[in-house]
Parts: structure tokens; sequence; C-alpha cells
């Protein structure tokens, strides 16, 4: 028998959009190649979340206003359990309208404020106009990430958070100050969708190794033949905003 992966994705029926759902495909796809079966949980308001087996890896996408609105209550009910897996060192990849829920805050344009669960020292602020287009951050540890953006939301981190990368093209975090995304423990939030995994499978095999090595005590990848992924990368850069 394979060893079991346990992802749990957050919300899929409020938050995900612009392609988020191929982050969970391009985990588990990966997750089998390097010799795991992964099984999936999907995560819903007012739903059980797993306890009866590990939660190994937690993902979550994005949403509109409404969505992140329909949600915050029952995050909130959740974010104890949530904090103790990110204490844990749980990997997790959470995108745009979750990533600013991660956060402290997000205020919108006209002074509504969704509550976030606090995992990253940030707050997002409604912007005047949105941030759409392709997207291209650079990481010293995943080299250029590439993704495609569309957010109102203009988040600023705390010194005490480190972004996920400093923007290339596109706007990131606030348009201003070069940063894309954020990283805590081993917690990834990114505005980048498209979605962002199989453009970028080193964060894939990153989420699975953390999740691996914590669980079984090790991680040996498999080589993996990523032609499309090399050449959708090749051409995802060569793309205008
Ligand atoms: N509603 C949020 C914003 O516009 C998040 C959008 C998203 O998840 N794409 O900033």
């Amino acid at each position: 028998m394979k060893p079991k992966l346990n992802i749990v994705q957050l919300y899929p029926k409020d938050m995900n959009i612009y392609g988020d759902w191929g982050n969970v495909l391009t985990v588990m796809r990966r997750a089998q190649w390097h010799g795991y079966e992964p099984v999936l949980h999907e995560y819903n308001p007012g739903d059980a979340l797993p306890t009866d087996t590990d939660i190994d890896i937690v993902i979550g996408g994005g949403g509109q206003d409404a969505g992140q609105d329909k949600i915050q209550a029952d995050l909130i009910k959740v974010a104890p359990k949530l904090h103790e897996l990110v204490q844990a060192d749980t990997p997790m990849l959470v995108i745009c309208g979750l990533y600013q829920m991660f956060g402290n805050f997000f205020r919108t344009k006209d002074g509504h404020e969704i509550k976030g669960i606090g995992v990253f020292n940030l707050e997002t602020h409604g912007g005047p106009e949105r941030m759409i287009g392709n997207i291209v951050a650079h990481s010293d540890e995943f080299g250029d990430i590439i993704g495609y953006e569309n957010h109102s939301g203009l988040t600023y981190l705390s010194s005490d958070v480190q972004p996920l990368g400093k923007v290339i093209k596109g706007a990131g975090n606030n348009g201003k100050d070069e940063f894309e995304g954020a990283r805590v423990r081993n917690v990834i939030g990114s505005y980048m969708h498209g979605s962002l995994l199989p453009k970028n499978p080193a964060i894939a095999d990153w989420l699975i190794e953390k999740a691996a090595t914590k669980k079984f005590g090790d991680f040996t990848p498999t080589v993996i033949e990523d032609r499309f992924a090399t050449e959708a990368r090749r051409i995802a850069l060569t793309r205008p905003r």
C-alpha cells in the first residue's frame, strides 16, 4: 500500500476561481507520481474537518468579496485548528481571497470589514481599481513564479512577514513595494491564480516534500518529466501584462 497524504481543500464551493481548483489537481497528481496516495477532503462551511486522520496539506483559493463574506464565520470557527496545524509546520497554500483572510483583515473600498485569522501579520485594503493580468515574481527558492492576478485588495505585510517573491511583472501585493505573497513557517499565501501550481511545479513539490518529511521522516522525489510545464512556463513568460 502506498503511503497516504491527506489534502484538505478549504471552501471549494465559495473560494475557487480563475482555475484555483487546478492547484489541488496538481498536488494530487504529483503526489501520485512521487509514490503517495493522495486523499482529498473538501471542506465547506458547516463541515467537520477530518479528525480521524492527519491533515497533511491545506489548500485554499480565491473568491469574490461575497464569497469571502460567506465563509468568514466558519473560517473563524476553524481558526484554532488551522493555527495548530500552522504551528506544527503543516504545508499550506492559500490564494488571493483566502490569502487575504489568512491575514488580519480585508477592509473593502466601502469600509466593510472581512475578518481574517491572522496566520500572516498583514492587512488588506480595497483599492480604487482592480489589478488584473499576468504576473511574474522571483523567489530565491522557487525561481520565477508565474501566475495571473485579479484583485482589488492592496495587501501590506508587517515587517516580520517575508514575501513569497519580488514582483518582476504585474502588481503583486499592492503595486508599490514590489512584494508578492507571503510566507510564514510552511504556509504560502499568494495572489497568483491561473492556476498557480501547474506552471510552478517547484512549489507543488515543495508542499509535498514538507508534508511527506513531516509525516514519514523522508521524501525521495521521483524525477518527473516536466516537458509540458517547462513549455507552459516559457510561453507564459513571454505574455504581455
Ligand atoms: N475579493 C478580493 C479582492 O478583490 C479577492 C479576489 C480574488 O480572490 N480573486 O481583492
